[in-house]
């Protein structure tokens, strides 16, 4: 099969939407994945994957009990190096970030894909992260979110080499950083702006479900930290002063009025609020952080300025009020996680489909915020793919991953990756 590789300026075009991105993408030829899948070489890597599954838990269970808060990840990164150049990986690396990487040479440069899992957790520092065993089932916090990425990465890698499968195209393996939270993708980031820069042709992340879920839909998020100022003073002996946390209540409660559209789904929430200094003082600063979400940027960016607007305007009220002092208010961006979404007409949507189907099973698009938002932005292809395994009540301590046929992720990223790097 004969690939083009898409020329930086021609990618460029499509980031001016002066070229359609599934138009150019086009340029590149992949493999049906049926047909790979005749590859002995693929069939035995597939093998190999399901054959060693029990090793792959254990090393999911290794990974996991080392924890990698927010910008906390560099002793998991540093054993997942380790990991890496265990398995032959090239040009094993850590790069300014924190994000760890490893090559996997194919006989030319390009196409270049890059498999990516996310080394951060939800958790905080101090969080017992060890694993307990129940029959199939694995409880930790982190377990299923995304150490089983992480696992099923290194699962990968070990099962391409014992099938000696041979790829044109050159693929590059990723732990990334900050992918949650606060870390505002700030690895896959680096990566794109940065370390690989116009370097990758075709991006594959590892994390959410089902293995059968093809994630093309990236919801976009901004996160507000917004912190309101006053003078502050006694509650008894400066009443009448403006008050910063009636200012933030007055907000809250013109925000939990917003109406949004159900389609495209679009939501709001002021997750966390504090602030004040004592039951009886005005305090002299109170604050909040709001997330809101849709995968329409369009709808992401009406529910934002309503809720701007909510602010200052209970700055306003509480100001007009009391008369006395002055409330002012900072609105940080603290997260920006971009929406869109890779077309389902082009290739690595339809390969990511049909491997799905050449394993037997039935491929589902979805939606969700990933490691893909990024290079969905840029107009790089990107999907995210599941697991495998049954991941339950992620980002929360009840988390669990039940280990059966859990297989199958890793059968399906080596089927999806080499029909993309013929
Ligand atoms: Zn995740």
């Amino acid at each position: 099969m004969r690939l083009l590789p898409l020329s930086p300026a021609l990618r460029g075009l499509a980031l001016a939407g002066l070229l359609n991105a599934a138009a150019a993408v086009q340029l590149f030829a992949v493999t049906e994945p049926a047909v790979v899948l005749r590859d002995p070489t693929v069939r035995a890597a597939l093998d190999a994957a399901k054959r060693n599954e029990p090793e792959t838990v254990e090393l999911q269970i290794m990974l996991n009990e080392i924890p990698a808060p927010p910008f906390g990840e560099a002793v998991r990164a540093a054993e997942l190096k380790r990991q890496f150049e265990r398995l032959g990986l090239k040009d094993v690396r850590i790069d300014k970030e924190g994000n760890v990487l490893g090559t996997r040479p194919g006989e030319q440069p390009t196409p270049h894909i890059v498999v990516a899992a996310h080394l951060d957790t939800v958790f905080p520092e101090g969080t017992d992260v060890r694993v307990r065993r129940e029959g199939a089932v694995l409880h930790a916090p982190g377990i299923a979110d995304d150490t089983r990425g992480l696992a099923e990465m290194l699962s990968v890698i070990r099962a391409l080499d014992e099938g000696k499968v041979v790829t044109k195209g050159t693929i590059t393996f990723v732990g990334t950083v900050g992918e949650e939270g606060l870390g505002d993708l700030r690895g896959v980031k680096a990566i794109f702006n940065e370390t690989l820069k116009d370097q990758v042709d075709f991006f594959v992340a590892i994390d959410g479900g089902s293995p059968t879920s093809v994630l093309n839909t990236a919801v976009g998020s901004y996160r507000y930290r917004v912190t309101f100022k006053g003078p502050g003073g006694h509650s008894y002996g400066a009443f009448g002063l403006v008050n910063p946390t009636h200012a933030l209540g007055r907000a809250v409660g013109k925000i939990a009025d917003l109406q949004v559209p159900t389609d495209p789904k679009t939501t709001f929430n002021v997750g966390r609020i504090g602030g004040g200094t004592s039951v009886n003082s005005i305090a002299f600063e109170s604050w909040m952080e709001i997330d809101m979400r849709s995968h329409d940027v369009a709808s992401l960016n009406v529910i934002r300025d309503q809720i701007i607007a909510a602010i200052h305007d209970s700055v306003k009220a509480e100001n007009a009020r009391w008369k006395r002092g002055e409330v002012t208010v900072d609105i940080d961006l603290v997260g920006d996680r971009p929406a869109g979404s890779t077309d389902p007409e082009s290739p690595i949507v339809k390969t990511a489909q049909a491997s799905v189907r050449a394993l037997g099973g039935l491929p589902t698009l979805s939606t969700g915020s990933t490691d893909s938002n990024y290079p969905i932005r840029l107009g790089v292809p990107a999907v995210t793919v599941g697991r495998g395994g049954i991941g339950r009540n992620n980002h929360s301590l009840d988390e669990s991953f039940d280990t059966t046929d859990a297989w199958k992720g890793p059968q399906n990223v080596i089927l999806l990756i080499t029909s993309l790097a013929r």
